[in-house]
C-alpha cells in the first residue's frame, strides 16, 4: 500500500513517488526568530514532525531540512528596540526555540540552516534571475523580480497575476513596475544598524525572506526535489514567489509535493497579540506536557484549521490517560521489541490510515481500540503493539506510572477526576477501564471505597 497525500500544487490527492528511490529531500519554511515561539509554531513543528516520522516508518530515508530566518525587519525593529545586537537577540531565540521544540519531542531536522549564512548563495541566484531578464533594479537602490517576466506565476495558488492582484493587499510603489513584484535584495537605509547591512555587486543591503528559502533549498537539497511544507498561510505571497525564483533561475522544476497545514484558533477566533488570545508554547507547557499538546494537535487532520481552547486540550490528556491507563498493569512491557507487523490487524489499519493523506485521527482512533482490547485481555502483545504505533507518533513515549503520577498530579483534584473517569467507565459498561483505574490508584496507595453514596478514598 503507498502513500497518497494532497498536493497544493494539484489540488489533489497522488500517489508519492519520489525523484530518488528510497529518499525523500523535505524542506519545511521554519521560525523567524526575534520573540518566543507561540503556538501557532508548535502546529507547522508537529505536523511536519509527524510526516517526517511517517516517511521514515515507510522504510524511506528522509533528509529533512528546516531553515532559521535569522534576518528580517521584524528582527532589526525587536534588536532595536531592547538595545542589543542583532546575532544576539537571535542567538537567544534559537536557544529557547530548540528548547521549546525539545520539549515538544519535536526530532530535530536533518539541516537547520541559518539564513545569515547563505548570504553569497542568495546573491548568486540574483544575479542568475538579473542576468535571465527576471529581475530588475528599482529607483529605491532594491532588487525586485518581475513576475510578468515569470510564465507560471500563480500556479500554486491556482490564480492568474490579475486576479491575485485583485484579491490581495499588495504594497504599491517603492518603484515597482507591478504592485505584485517582490524585492531579492533590500538596499540599506541609513537608519538601519551595521549588523544588518552585507556588501553586494546590488550595494550594501540585505536579502528579501523569499529568496532566502529559494537559496537554501538549492544548497541543501538540490535544484528539484520532492516535499515543500509550511503554514497555509505561506502558500501567497512566499511559496508562489520560491517557485518563481527557483524555476526562474535553474528554467526546471522546483518541488513535486506542496504541503500545507492548516491554520490554528484559540477558541475559534483567530490567535493575535492584540487580542489577548496569544499563547507562547511556554505558557501551554506550564500546564500541560509535550504529549498531551501532540496528541491534541493530532486528533484534528493537518489539512484541516485546529481550534486550540483549554477544554480541548482537557480532553485530550484524559485520552492521553486513557491509553497510558491500559498499558500501566503489563508487566514485561519494557522489554518487549518495537518491531512491527504491519501485515494485518490493527497495524495495518493505522497504515492505511496513515497512508491516507496522513490521517491521524483515523490512526489514533485504532490506538484507542487497541487500548481498550488491552484492558480486556491484558495480553502483553497487543500492549506493545499499542506502545510502538504509539511511539510512530511520538506518543507514548514515557513509562505509563510516570505519566500518570505527574499527569494526575495526585492532590485531591487529581484524584476526584480519576474517580469521576472511573464512574464514566462503569456508566459507559467499560468495567475494565474502570479496574484499571482502581488499580492505577492503589499502585499509588490510593484506595477506592464503593458504597451507594458513591465512592470515598483512603491513603492506604
Ligand atoms: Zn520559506
Amino acid at each position: 500500500m503507498t502513500l497518497r497525500l494532497h498536493n497544493t500544487l494539484s489540488r489533489e490527492i497522488e500517489t508519492f513517488t519520489p525523484i530518488e528511490p528510497n529518499h525523500v529531500r523535505m524542506y519545511v519554511c521554519g521560525i523567524t526568530i526575534y520573540d518566543l515561539c507561540h503556538v501557532g509554531h508548535a502546529r507547522f513543528l508537529m505536523v511536519f514532525d509527524m510526516i517526517s516520522r511517517w516517511l521514515r516508518t515507510l522504510g524511506y530515508r528522509v533528509t529533512y531540512v528546516r531553515n532559521i530566518t535569522d534576518i528580517d525587519d521584524k528582527i532589526i525593529r525587536r534588536a532595536l528596540e531592547i538595545g542589543v545586537p542583532i546575532r544576539e537577540l537571535t542567538t537567544q531565540m534559537t536557544q529557547a526555540m530548540h528548547a521549546d521544540i525539545a520539549a515538544l519531542g519535536i526530532e530535530p531536522p536533518t539541516h537547520e540552516p541559518r539564513a545569515t549564512q547563505h548570504v553569497p548563495q542568495m546573491l548568486d541566484m540574483i544575479r542568475t534571475l538579473e542576468q535571465r531578464g527576471l529581475a530588475y533594479r528599482a529607483t529605491s537602490g532594491d532588487v525586485n523580480f518581475a513576475v510578468r517576466k515569470f510564465a507560471g506565476y500563480g500556479k500554486l495558488s491556482g490564480k492568474s497575476i490579475d486576479q491575485l492582484r485583485s484579491g490581495e493587499r499588495v504594497a504599491v510603489g517603492e518603484g515597482k513596475d507591478d504592485p505584485l513584484d517582490f524585492v531579492l535584495w533590500k538596499a540599506a537605509k541609513g537608519s538601519e544598524p551595521d549588523d544588518a547591512k552585507w556588501n553586494s555587486p546590488f550595494g550594501p543591503g540585505r536579502p528579501g525572506w523569499h529568496i532566502e528559502c529559494s537559496a537554501m533549498c538549492r544548497d541543501l537539497l538540490g535544484e528539484h526535489f520532492d516535499i515543500h511544507g509550511g503554514g497555509i498561510d505561506l502558500q501567497f505571497p512566499h511559496h508562489e514567489n520560491e517557485i518563481a525564483q527557483s524555476e526562474g533561475a535553474t528554467g526546471r522544476p522546483f518541488v513535486n509535493y506542496w504541503l500545507h497545514n492548516g491554520s490554528l484558533n484559540v477558541d475559534n477566533v483567530k490567535m493575535s497579540k492584540s487580542l489577548g488570545n496569544f499563547f507562547t508554547i511556554r505558557d501551554v507547557l506550564k500546564h500541560f506536557d509535550g504529549e498531551t499538546l501532540r496528541l491534541f494537535m493530532l486528533r484534528t487532520h493537518y489539512r484541516s484549521p485546529l481550534n486550540f481552547s483549554s477544554a480541548n486540550l482537557e480532553d485530550a490528556r484524559s485520552a492521553l490517560r486513557r491509553l497510558y491507563t491500559a498499558l500501566s498493569g503489563i508487566s514485561g512491557l519494557e522489554l518487549h521489541g518495537a518491531a512491527i507487523d504491519w501485515s494485518a490487524g490493527p497495524a495495518a489499519a493505522f497504515r492505511a490510515a496513515m497512508n491516507d493523506d496522513f490521517n491521524t485521527a483515523g490512526a489514533l482512533a485504532v490506538l484507542f481500540e487497541l487500548a481498550s482490547e488491552v484492558n480486556r485481555t491484558g495480553a502483553l502483545a497487543q500492549a506493545a503493539l499499542l506502545k510502538s504505533l504509539g511511539s510512530v507518533l511520538g506518543l507514548l513515549q514515557q513509562p505509563p506510572m510516570q505519566f500518570l503520577q505527574a499527569g494526575s498530579g495526585l492532590d485531591e483534584a487529581g484524584i476526584a477526576a480519576r474517580i469521576a473517569e472511573r464512574v464514566a467507565a462503569k456508566q459507559a459498561r467499560d468495567f475494565a477501564l474502570a479496574d484499571r483505574i482502581r488499580q492505577e490508584l492503589a499502585d499509588q496507595g490510593i484506595e477506592l471505597q464503593d458504597s451507594p453514596q458513591g465512592t470515598t478514598w483512603v491513603k492506604a
